[in-house]
């Protein structure tokens, strides 16, 4: 099946980057968001990015209108029903996720594959939730979406490889280098980057440095491009919980216990860039 019109489960900081780097490369994208709010708030915000490409010249000559007349918005999974291939960004939430694909299932034709952004949760027991697991498979899109070329084509148990095939031409259509891996929890990089963002929040509440110290070290001392902690802000603390609980309890092992500190701060709403303040001030 010829892949023109995407849909896109969840308008947060992902599902943003994921609609406007696929308008951006000629797909129409239908988006599914829980309410108007959201709708409003995500259609402000692309408004504003497409300006910012139009003025640098990177989207080809293509205007405010082209974008935006490629884009359409709902509340409900069931006006899903006319996508040839579904990408879920929703939050980082199993339970969300499954009675989401449950319901793409339901919605959407046969021959449609079900792809997920999820950082860290099985990819094959999300596929469980559907009559189609040969048909579902991860996505594992980098923050921010337009800039980032990797994409982590996670291989569930029961993915096909035509699954495999046909989205890894997808994410080749979208501009990105595509990676097969394994769904092991975090898959490769998260896997490897959890540890050294949990592990730069325990130097900073055991005191070794404060927050400014820790990631200009990173950046100098590792030539990094950001500090750690900075990179947690962008990605949202929010998420970087989820992902440490998921390795903590798939992997069964305490090196991904996550800090009080991170745990802390997401409870006081302090979730990185999205909200102003994380462990720095924006
Ligand atoms: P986010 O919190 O910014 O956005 C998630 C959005 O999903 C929210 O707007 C929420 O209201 C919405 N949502 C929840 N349930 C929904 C539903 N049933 N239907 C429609 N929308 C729904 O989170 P995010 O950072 O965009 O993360 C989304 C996914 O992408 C997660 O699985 C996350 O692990 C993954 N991811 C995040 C990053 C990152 O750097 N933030 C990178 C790669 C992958």
């Amino acid at each position: 099946m010829e892949i023109r019109r995407i849909a896109v489960v969840g308008a947060g900081t992902m599902g943003r980057g994921i609609i406007q780097t696929a308008v951006a490369h000629g797909f129409e994208v239908v988006v599914a968001v829980l309410n108007e709010h959201e709708r409003t708030a995500a259609r402000a915000a692309l408004q504003a990015a497409f300006q910012h490409a139009i003025a640098r010249g990177r989207v080809g000559g293509q205007t405010l209108a082209d974008l935006e007349g490629r884009m359409s918005w709902t509340t409900e999974l069931d006006h899903l029903a006319s996508a040839d291939f579904v990408i879920e960004a929703a939050s980082e939430d199993e339970q969300v996720k499954c009675e989401i694909f449950q319901r793409l299932d339901q919605v959407c034709g046969l021959a449609v594959i079900l792809a997920t952004n999820t950082s860290s949760i099985s990819i094959s027991r999300l596929a469980g939730a559907t009559h189609r697991a040969d048909r579902v498979l991860g996505m594992h899109f980098f923050n921010p979406v337009p800039v980032m070329s990797p994409v982590e084509i996670v291989r569930g148990a029961e993915t096909s490889p035509a699954t495999l095939d046909a989205t890894r031409q997808l994410a080749e259509r979208l501009g990105k280098v595509a990676f097969v891996v394994a769904d092991r929890p975090g898959f490769v990089v998260n896997r490897v980057l959890m540890p050294l963002i949990n592990e730069a929040a325990y130097a900073l509440l055991e005191g070794v440095a404060d927050a400014n110290t820790i990631d200009s070290l990173l950046k100098l001392g590792c030539n990094h491009p950001m500090g750690p902690l900075q990179l947690a802000d962008l990605i949202g603390l929010d998420v970087c919980l989820s992902i440490l609980n998921v390795l903590h309890r798939d992997l069964n092992d305490s090196k991904f216990r996550p800090c009080p500190l991170l745990a802390q701060l997401v409870e006081a709403g302090r979730l990185g860039r999205k909200t102003g303040r994380g462990f720095h001030v924006y």
